[in-house]
């Protein structure tokens, strides 16, 4: 869909020469050489990258721009664990070499720490809390036991770790400590790194433990050299001291640890039975950073641009984070790749003949690790072109870790996505990407396979959760437990995630192509039945909820609203497929794809959640208490969850009115495609 009869054929066979330009040698070069170190935001290596993706888009015939941006980064430069009480015993935090990965023989490790931890020096009884959820406090408390004073140990997963870090220090706690806990990326899923593609009792996942997006010291404005800062103090940054372990580690404080007994599910996959503590163990943490004299640091997104023949100032953005933990061979130079070999596929047409009518942005994002602070500082300094004329945000965070097809973004944009994936073969051989995605899901006659929702986590989120750009996502995956280590390496990715790179370039065709049918489509292809009929799924847990607080009222009214938006977008469909037919002119174009850009912006709110003001969609965002896990109309669920009675009817009244605009928005298109 969206495209007339006569445009149709050319645009076909541009998308099929696409298809076939991207190159699993090439990706493979480029692979290796973005891999080759370990390139951290803020780092002389990402200058490196930088280089290496612009040469390869000019190569490629994209004119090209370095954007850049000073942000607080601060680096830790002096961290130690210390098991003091028994044995007094340092641990040794590094990852180490291993022989048959060679990048860990030619480069060093960045040191194993957490992005934006708190610093100090503390020392104090161990507890054992967990996930570090919520509700394993709430476990803790009704035990009896606090973590007050105290270090407490969390094994990683179930939430984002700036949480968990937020909640430890609202206890009280002296400092954090995160393991990744073998039950869930180690020896009980598989074989360990590098016999298997699981974590080692040496492995450690980095991470950044801030909450929020973007440059904390300028909070919805962009980092340019010499900007206005807020206070380092204000910022949602923890105080504690934050570190990472291994398993390895982990078993020297856990093992001796004794105290209450643990609830029935928290015992992991080490071998010992856990206990919660606190003590008789006591451990001596230790963060030190550069932030007194050298925090502020340059980073640098990259940006390969075609321009629009017909509509310059409408546009089409792909974008992947390009810097690491680690030599990051999954994280994110397979998506970094999928750019580039998608740059480069699209540019092969327009030197060919075709033409984008929008104007196509390939972009690599800097410090995505640390915060999406990139693509969060470039979507603040140019918002007010991206609100009018961005037409779709692709994300590519991890695209080739294995066989495994799963996509995800606004349900505005599954079908397009799904149309694409039919037109891409699979690189088992066995049929299209589509083909072999439902094989593998199988869902019921008639449905389709799930999609993820939009949470936390990835560049999207000032496109989409600030701005209220469609956002869509995809990728290659399977099971491993490198996940933020240093052994995150190009032979990671030879052995066990994507030998071939047939998965990167399979990606980067489907890049290409939804590339190529955004930016050209008469009329663009969303489809708000679609999204109608996805929210609908949402008003029985809101009705549930209710009934659990006894709260009068019901979702009857945005139940409503959603049937309106799904009439007047089934009527926009079938009037866009009929003038299409008929071909559509250039005048009623403009009016209805302006008409339909506002769809998603309508179910914006200027002021934003109440919860976060910088984000401002209410379809869907990041869970405020989990920080990846999805929350869908955030504005109603944390008026029920954290609110009255009162401030759920107004809320729900609010969202009522944004979904009649949209559907006011669908109106106004479907009136411009018939020439009215
Ligand atoms: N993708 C990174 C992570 O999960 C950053 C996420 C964020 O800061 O929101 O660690
Ligand atoms: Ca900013
Ligand atoms: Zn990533
Ligand atoms: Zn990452």
């Amino acid at each position: 869909p969206g495209f007339s009869q006569q445009s149709t054929e050319a645009q076909r066979a541009a998308e099929r020469a696409a298809i076939a330009t991207p190159d699993t040698a090439r990706a493979q070069a480029l692979a290796r050489a973005l891999a080759d170190r370990p390139h951290i935001a803020g780092t002389p290596a990402q200058a490196r990258t930088r280089d290496l993706v612009i040469a390869a888009m000019r190569e490629a015939g994209l004119a090209t721009e370095v954007g850049e941006y000073e942000v607080w980064l601060p680096h830790t430069v002096d961290y130690g664990v210390w098991r003091i009480q028994p044995q007094p015993k340092q641990l040794e935090l590094r990852e180490g070499r291993v022989p048959e990965d060679p990048t860990t023989m030619q480069h060093d490790e960045y040191p194993t720490v957490n992005g934006y931890s708190g610093t100090g020096d503390v020392t104090g009884e161990v507890v054992y809390v967990n996930y570090g959820l919520i509700e394993d406090y709430a476990q803790l408390d009704s035990i009896g036991v606090s973590v007050r004073g105290k270090v407490v140990i969390a094994r990683y997963g179930r939430s984002f770790r700036g949480i968990k870090a937020r909640e430890a220090e609202k206890r009280g706690a002296l400092a954090l400590l995160m393991y990744s806990d073998p039950q869930d990326d180690g020896y009980v899923r598989g074989d360990v790194y590098p016999e298997g593609a699981y974590r080692n009792d040496r492995g450690v996942q980095r991470g950044s433990v801030m909450n929020g997006a973007g440059d904390p010291t300028t909070p919805g404005y962009p980092s340019r050299r010499g900007a206005r800062r807020i206070p380092i103090d204000s910022l949602p940054v923890p105080r504690i001291p934050v570190l990472p372990l291994s398993y390895g580690n982990a078993i020297e404080l856990l093992r001796d640890v004794r105290g209450a007994d643990i609830p029935a599910t928290w015992q992991g996959g080490l071998p010992f039975h856990y206990h919660v503590g606190p003590g008789p163990v006591v451990a001596r943490v230790r963060v030190f950073s550069d932030s007194a004299t050298a925090a502020y640091k340059p980073i640098w997104n990259t940006y390969g641009i075609i321009r629009g023949s017909d509509f310059p100032d409408e546009v089409v953005i792909i974008g992947a984070h390009r810097d690491a933990w680690s030599p990051g061979a999954v994280d994110n130079v397979s998506g970094t790749v999928s750019v580039v070999e998608a740059s480069r596929a699209v540019m092969a047409q327009v030197r060919a003949g075709w033409r984008p009518r929008r104007t196509m942005i390939f972009a690599t994002w800097d410090a995505e690790e640390w915060g999406l602070v990139g693509s969060t500082e470039y979507v603040e300094d140019d918002s007010l072109r991206l609100m009018r004329g961005a037409v779709a945000y692709l994300n590519q965070d991890v695209s080739a870790s294995g066989p495994s097809f799963g996509g995800g973004g606004s349900p505005s944009l599954r079908g397009l996505l799904r149309d694409v994936a039919k037109g891409v073969p699979d690189p088992s051989g066995s049929g299209s990407v589509y083909d072999v995605w439902r094989a593998r899901t199988r869902p019921a006659d008639g449905e389709e396979p799930a999609m993820g929702d939009p949470g936390g986590g990835s560049d999207f989120a000032g496109f989409y959760n600030h701005l209220g750009i469609p956002h869509s996502d995809w990728g290659f995956g399977g099971g491993n437990g490198i996940y933020h280590s240093n052994y995150d390496s190009y032979t990671f990715m030879e052995r066990f995630g994507d030998p071939g790179y047939r998965y990167h370039a399979a990606a980067a065709r489907i890049g290409a192509v939804m590339m190529m049918r955004l930016a050209n489509a008469d009329v663009l292809p969303y489809d708000y039945a679609e999204f109608a009929r996805t929210m609908r799924r949402y008003l029985a847990p809101i009705d549930r909820a209710l009934a659990q607080r006894s709260w009068g009222g019901s979702s009857a009214s945005l139940a409503a609203a959603i049937d309106r938006m799904e009439r007047a977008a089934t009527a926009f469909n079938a009037t866009r497929d009929s003038a299409l037919a008929a071909g559509v002119p250039r005048a009623r174009q403009v009016s209805t794809n302006a008409a339909l850009r506002e769809v998603e912006r309508a179910m914006t709110r200027p002021e934003g959640l109440r919860s976060r003001p910088w984000y401002r969609n209410l379809i869907y965002v990041a869970d405020v208490d989990n920080g990846y896990g999805t929350m869908v109309f955030p504005s109603v669920n944390e008026a029920i969850r954290y609110g009255t009675e009162a401030l759920y009817a107004a809320e729900l009244q609010d969202l009522v009115g944004r979904f009649d605009a949209a559907t006011a928005a669908i109106e106004r298109a479907t009136r411009s495609v018939r020439g009215q």
